[in-house]
This record gives structure tokens, sequence and C-alpha cells, in this order.
């Protein structure tokens, strides 16, 4: 914990008061220093709720007060081929909440307006927190996952869909996917009973080891846990023309695999980052599919601790901090 002058926003910026701020693995990921450039010292944290304490010149659609969210996407340039492509997570300037700019393990947050969220009042803070990213991340697989076979789109019919660790995403996207009508195979390390009985809690038709092979074959996966080992595992469990979602910024080497399981027009593709329209997709779909965050609450000075449980794998759900 470090005390740092009062932060004031500059034009286009608000200012946030936290009130929740979730933990998830790409924290681990910063902290550890897995990733390339972070901004150096950084404030981790990407999953914000919180409300406006100041507004800076230029900035409309906000009023003190007010509850916004503030996710892991914190600015795009608007002007690369991937912004003018509508494809802003792909942004070749982007800065990311909590990893190129400061991020809300803090009490005080400063965020690009154009990049938050109005929340409304429904809901606990910090159990809506976790919709920041875990939500939006596992909404924007999903939507990747079903643009083959219907999965994420309750119009085709009901579909098989695999996820393979059953973490903070995993747990927020089952109960959308039940909700949508679809079949949820969840994955967990092998042995970890107490996970599979929450995934079945959450609405999950058959849970097992990553290992196993599922009852029926699935028409996509997505693969949440920072694991390359699964890759060939969820291939050879998708069916003909079945697609294999990477969620994750950091996996470890994907070991070799035989040519057959990749045979038949099956598909391994990977996810980056969040487009804001996808936010709003999220946002809005949340609370009709009424979805129930699992978390576990942490003050603020134990920001460590938190990292360290869900590291170890100790947490079910999601860890969220409270300055
Ligand atoms: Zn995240
Ligand atoms: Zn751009």
């Amino acid at each position: 914990m470090c005390e740092r002058p009062t932060l004031t926003p500059a034009a286009g910026e608000i200012l946030v008061e936290v009130a929740a701020c979730g933990v998830c693995r790409t924290d681990l990921h910063v902290v550890d220093g897995e990733l390339p450039n972070p901004k150096l010292p950084i404030v981790p944290g990407h999953e914000i709720v919180g409300r406006v304490a100041a507004i800076g010149e230029g900035v409309g659609g906000f009023v003190i007060g007010q509850r916004v969210g503030v996710p892991w996407l914190g600015y795009t340039c608007g002007k690369c081929a991937f912004c003018r492509a509508g494809r802003e997570n792909l942004c070749d300037a982007p800065l990311f909440t909590g990893y190129t700019r400061d991020g809300g393990f803090a009490t005080h947050a400063i965020a690009d307006a154009r990049y938050c969220f109005a929340l409304g009042d429904r809901g606990d803070d910090a159990e809506i927190a976790p919709f920041l990213c875990a939500g939006l991340i596992g909404w924007r697989s999903y939507r990747i996952a079903g643009a083959a076979r219907g999965v994420g789109d309750n119009k085709v019919g009901t579909q098989a869909l695999g996820l393979y660790g059953f973490g903070a995403a995993a747990h927020i996207l089952a109960q959308v996917a039940a909700w949508q009508g679809h079949r949820v195979y969840a994955f967990t390390r092998a042995g970890d009973a107490a996970a599979q009985a929450f995934a079945r809690s959450l609405g999950a038709v058959w849970a097992g080891a990553s290992e196993e092979t599922p009852p029926e074959p699935l028409d996509a996966a997505i693969i949440f846990a920072p694991v390359g080992a699964i890759v060939p595992l969820a291939l050879a469990a998708v069916k003909k023309g079945g697609r294999v979602v990477c969620g994750g910024i950091h996996m470890s080497d994907i070991p070799g695999f035989p040519y057959r399981l990749l045979w038949e027009e099956r598909e391994l593709v990977s996810v980056a980052n969040l487009t804001r329209d996808d936010a709003k997709e999220f946002l809005r779909v949340a609370p009709q599919a009424g979805i129930k965050t699992q978390i576990t609450r942490y003050p603020l000075a134990r920001a460590n601790a938190a990292l360290s449980d869900l590291r170890s794998g100790r947490l079910q759900g999601a860890a969220v901090l409270i300055p």
C-alpha cells in the first residue's frame, strides 16, 4: 500500500472512487512480469466498480455520484486499420487498465470516460465487479465460439459447449449459456470435486477432468485455463467443424499434436481484449440472464493474499478487493 497524491481528471477523463475491484488472472500475469512493457510502477486491476468523483473537461454523459464500470480496454487510437474496421480490441496503440495505465487496486482511479460504462444501481458493487473482465472476455469468447456453430445465439438451437478451467470467467459464462438453452460441459483440474460440483450447481449438465472425454462431442470449446496442454484435449473433444477458442491472454506452451485433431475443419482461435460493443451487449444480457457471481471479498490491503489464492486455485468464483 502506498499514499499517492489526489488525482485530478484531465480533459476527457473521470475520477472514479473505487467501491470494488475484481482480481483477474491477467493481474497475476502483470505482477509476474509475463506481459511485455507494462507501465511501471503500475496499479493493477481492471474490473473496477465505483462512483464518479470528478469529471474532466469535455466529458458528457456522466454525473457525479453515478455508478460506473471501468474495464480492461482503457483507450484505443480510433485511427489505425483495426479501429477503423470495428476491431478496436486489436488497436495498434491501445492502453489497458491496470497494465499500461493505472487500474483499480486503489481507492481512486482515473479513466478515459469513453471507455467507462454506466452500471445502473441494480446489484451489489462487489458482486458485479467480475462482469468487467471475466464477464466481458467470457462473452466475447462465447460469441466467437458460436460464430461457426450457433453457440452464443439462442436462435440456432441448443449446442454442446465445453468450458475448460472453471474460474471467474467460466462461472459467469456457464450461467449465460445454460440460460440460453445450451448444454454446458465443465472441465476442471483432475480430482477437483468442489469445482465440478460448483459447475453443476450453475447449470453445467456434466463436469469432469480436462483429460476426460465428454459424453457427447462438443460443438465448441472455450479454454480459460492458462494451460497449453489443454489445447489438443479440447480439439479432440470437438466434433467436425468445431471451434476451440483460447480466452486467456497468456498460456503455457502448446504441446505437439497429430494433425488429425485439427482435420475436418476444426478451428483453433484466440480472443484478445474486448470492444466497447462487447461490453454494452454483455451488460445488457447479464441482468436478463440473472447471473449470480460467487465472490470472495478481500480488503485492499490484502491484495497479495487474493493474488496468491487465485494462483493456487484455492478460490471458487472470483476474488474482489474492497478499498
Ligand atoms: Zn482480466
Ligand atoms: Zn487503433
